[in-house]
């Protein structure tokens, strides 16, 4: 029997989407409970992961409503104020420029899990939001007037809605019986933080190569961070290499524009898998985060996406309770469903594309690679699109 103090939304997983839905439903005076696998402790202070998240304009104002980019530590936040693509070996570069569109920045990076700690530290500090650790959810169970889950220990939380955050391999996802088209790229991220001599001037780099793709992230003060994305047969080799030679690769193939480069921190490995929910909601349940869009991290919009969901579906939600409404009926969780396809289906599609392209090292690719460069650097208005789509449009 529902009471007062029972949640009005169940949210598995406690990663950095289900923690800001958490707060997002806690500002519109909604309960929740989020039940998370690792121990409350490893949340609070989660450990450095490699992963450096480039933020839009619009994910920081959603942080910044929730209070999570205010705990952000400021010394750790790099503008992102350039983006340049080179191709293969050409000199050709595709520059993206925040000044040029009248912007501060394009975006900002912030190391993940300085993200997953602020979002833990809000969501501790909300009102209306428990928090349970130590607890892998095992069933789903839904009736026509609850949804609830359960875990070890005959743990069991019911409420009108339950909302699977609990990342691109959802395995609640799977319990509410719905599917996920699913692209394993084949490929692995290798991230790693360097120091580097030369100031970075807040410029990322995209670079296409032939045997692999690297991408060099500006990060606060004189560092960045590496991604080195190759076939995943190469990876444990890579992985294996001693730090100063990993660095002196990335050096190499960086064509030393940085200056010497020294590892500054572990190097972490992703298998890249690109997931997309056939569905993200069904009766009392939806999907937010990866466990609905989970992007290759190229175009750098996986948890930009999350924050997105979370926004509409805390939007509706709100809305549904402002009314007296159910907040798990079907209406509220259709128009989230609509607005957040709307906004990354062809995001995802066109992503899926440019890599299936840009990691093709055949011939004809090649010389589509080159040609589609050229072209996108004769289009001042694409470019002008592209960073509009990061900023926004917004001032900074
Ligand atoms: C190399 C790399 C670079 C990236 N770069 C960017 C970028 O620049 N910009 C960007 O926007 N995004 C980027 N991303 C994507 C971003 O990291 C993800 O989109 C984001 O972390 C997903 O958050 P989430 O909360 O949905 O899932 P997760 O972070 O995967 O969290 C899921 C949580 O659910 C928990 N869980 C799982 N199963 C259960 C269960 N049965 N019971 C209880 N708990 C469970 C897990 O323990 C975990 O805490 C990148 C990703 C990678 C790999």
């Amino acid at each position: 029997m529902a009471d007062s103090t029972s949640p009005q939304v169940v949210i598995v997983g406690a990663g950095p989407a289900g923690l800001a839905l958490a707060v997002a439903l806690s500002q519109q005076g909604l309960r929740s409970t989020v039940l998370e696998q690792q121990p409350v402790e490893a949340l609070a202070d989660p450990p450095e992961d490699g992963r450096d998240i480039a933020l839009t304009h619009r994910a920081r104002r959603v942080l910044e409503q929730l209070g999570i980019w205010a705990r952000l530590p400021a010394d750790e936040v790099a503008p992102l104020c350039q983006a340049q693509v080179r191709d293969g070996v050409s000199p050709l570069v595709l520059p993206f420029s925040a000044q040029r569109e009248g912007h501060e920045a394009l975006g900002w990076l912030v190391p993940n899990h300085r993200i997953r700690e602020a979002a833990f530290a809000a969501a501790r500090q909300a009102p209306g939001v428990e928090l349970l650790g130590d607890t892998t959810v095992t069933a789903l169970e839904r009736s026509a007037a609850e949804a609830a889950v359960r875990g070890a220990g005959g743990l069991r939380r019911a409420a009108p809605l339950v909302v699977a955050a609990d990342s691109r391999f959802s395995a609640v996802r799977r319990m509410a019986g719905i599917g996920a088209q699913m692209l394993d790229f084949g490929r692995t991220a290798i991230v790693c933080r360097l120091q580097h001599e030369a100031d970075h001037e807040g410029i990322a780099h995209e670079c296409f190569r032939y045997e692999n793709t690297l991408a060099i992230l500006p990060m606060a003060g004189r560092q960045c961070s590496a991604v080195v994305t190759l076939p995943s047969d190469r990876a444990a080799q890579w992985l294996a290499l001693p730090d100063a030679e990993f660095a002196a690769r990335v050096q190499e193939q960086f064509g030393q524009r940085l200056g010497a480069m020294t590892v500054a921190a572990p190097r972490h490995s992703y298998p890249l898998v690109g997931v997309y929910a056939h569905r993200f909601v069904a009766p009392r349940f939806a999907l937010v985060g990866d466990a609905a869009v989970g992007m290759h991290p190229v175009t750098a919009h996986g948890y930009n996406f999350g924050l997105y969901g979370v926004e509409v579906l805390a939007r509706e939600l709100a809305r549904a309770h402002r009314l007296g409404h159910d907040v798990g009926a079907v209406a509220p969780l259709q128009a989230y469903e609509r607005e957040h396809r709307r906004t990354t289906w062809p995001i995802y599609v066109g992503t899926n594309a440019l890599v299936r392209l840009f990691t093709d090292d055949r011939a004809p690719a090649r010389l589509l690679r080159g040609a589609v460069l050229r072209v996108a650097r004769q289009l001042p208005p694409l470019q002008a699109a592209i960073a509009r789509q990061l900023t926004g449009g917004a001032r900074r």
